[in-house]
């Protein structure tokens, strides 16, 4: 397997240092304001715990939620610092913001294993902004950055992008290191049985995947709305389904590609089909690709489960992004939980990644059958895509 092109926190002289390490605590949270899904903090687990059995003084930053720059107590991390305080069976201290005096207070008070978290970085908008000055003030709170963010390594922000260029010792939590050694072995797989399977809302949100992935997969399966502007594409009725006009053109480059590399690109062979996108709307399976007037297509039908079932049994890797369907609505549900009990039943090395895929592989309880559930569905898609992540490249610079 490749080996990152960074080094990992323990290569790193870190012992007894004041670390800041940049982690992905963008959790939900319930409506009484505790963390409704830990996965995120568990996820950081081995970095923090690497970091306390060398006597550091661990200080953690993330973002939560999009608070839009200002102060939003709904959005505030300190249920987070409860939750890693339990996982830990540690204290957890919360710090009032990210900078200022009263938390260089608190981050140069801290003792060796104890660890402080710093309130929401997106409390100040120049986080986002990519803001040097704030970017110089988040590094003056420790001696050594880790990078362990996966999820928000795609962002240009300060606490990815910028803070870094402050330190000479930095490097990447365990985290990263293992989506990155995934990540990588898929594109450098050289088997001829690689199943690239995408859905979702949108093509052009998987238009970069495509054009990278067409010759190294040889096996594409498209569900969700975006199989209706490639059906379009070709000429063929998809009803009021949801479609993107302007990028049909996008769509026939991408098909006389995949035609021309000699992949299977598989579309829906049939649908589900409804008068509108509700629980209580009715619904029925169209014979053929077309869809008629007035009907929207919520679902694949099951023709095309099974199509997909076989070309996913068939499969070396497997790397699945996007569900099959309007999977948040239950009766729309089955095209996207075939295709996850597919994947889990494979003995390919099978990675997923986006919001709804790992929710359906979490909801159908074939989590631990998975080689690898990516912990960032955008930065995956653009890693796959061969585009320079701001927060790797920001710890390959010195
Ligand atoms: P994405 O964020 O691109 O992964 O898209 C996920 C969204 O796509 C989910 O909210 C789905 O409800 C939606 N989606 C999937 N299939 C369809 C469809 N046939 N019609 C409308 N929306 C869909």
């Amino acid at each position: 397997m490749t080996i990152a092109p960074f080094k990992t926190i323990d290569q790193l002289p870190v012992r007894g240092k004041r670390v800041l390490i940049r982690v992905d605590f963008n959790t939900p949270l319930t409506d009484a304001g505790r963390v409704a899904d830990d996965s995120r903090v568990r996820m950081s687990l081995p970095t923090i715990r690497y970091a306390l059995s060398e006597g550091c003084r661990i200080i953690l930053m993330s973002h939560l939620g999009r608070p839009k720059g200002t102060f939003n107590k709904n959005l505030s991390l300190k249920p987070v610092a409860e939750a890693l305080s339990a996982l830990l069976n540690t204290r957890v201290a919360m710090a009032p913001d990210c900078i200022g005096p009263k938390v260089e207070e608190m981050a140069r008070g801290l003792k060796a294993g104890e660890i402080l978290l710093l309130e929401n970085l997106r409390f100040h908008p120049e986080e986002t902004a990519n803001d040097t000055d704030f970017a110089r003030s988040l590094a003056e709170l420790g001696e050594v950055y880790i990078e362990d963010a996966f999820g928000a390594v795609h962002r240009a922000h300060a606490s990815v992008a910028s803070v870094p260029s402050f330190f000479k010792v930095k490097g990447a939590g365990f985290l990263l290191k293992k989506e990155v050694e995934v990540l990588t072995h898929i594109l450098e797989a050289k088997t001829g049985k690689f199943a690239l399977i995408l859905g979702g809302a949108k093509v052009s949100d998987k238009l970069g995947i495509l054009h990278s992935l067409i010759g190294k997969a040889d096996t594409i399966l498209i569900g969700g709305a975006m199989a209706y502007t490639f059906l379009k594409a070709q000429g063929i009725e998809i009803g009021k389904s949801l479609v993107e006009t302007d990028r049909l053109d996008d769509a026939k480059t991408i098909l006389e590609k995949a035609r021309a590399a000699g992949s299977r690109f598989l579309l829906p062979e049939d649908h589900i089909v409804s008068a509108g996108i509700s629980a209580d709307a009715s619904f029925h399976t169209t014979d053929s690709t077309a869809i008629p007037l007035p009907f929207i297509g919520v679902d694949i039908g099951p023709k095309t489960i099974q199509s997909y079932e076989e070309q996913i049994s068939q499969a070396a890797i497997i790397f699945w992004n996007g569900p099959m369907g309007v999977f948040e609505v239950p009766p729309f549900s089955k095209g996207t939980f075939a295709i996850a009990g597919a994947v889990a039943a494979s003995d390919a090395q099978s990675v997923v990644g986006g919001g709804d895929s790992v929710r359906a592989i979490h909801e159908s309880g074939a989590a631990d059958k998975i080689s690898h559930i990516s912990s960032g569905g955008g930065a995956s898609l653009e890693f796959l895509e061969g585009k320079q992540l701001p927060g790797i490249q920001a710890l390959l610079s010195t």
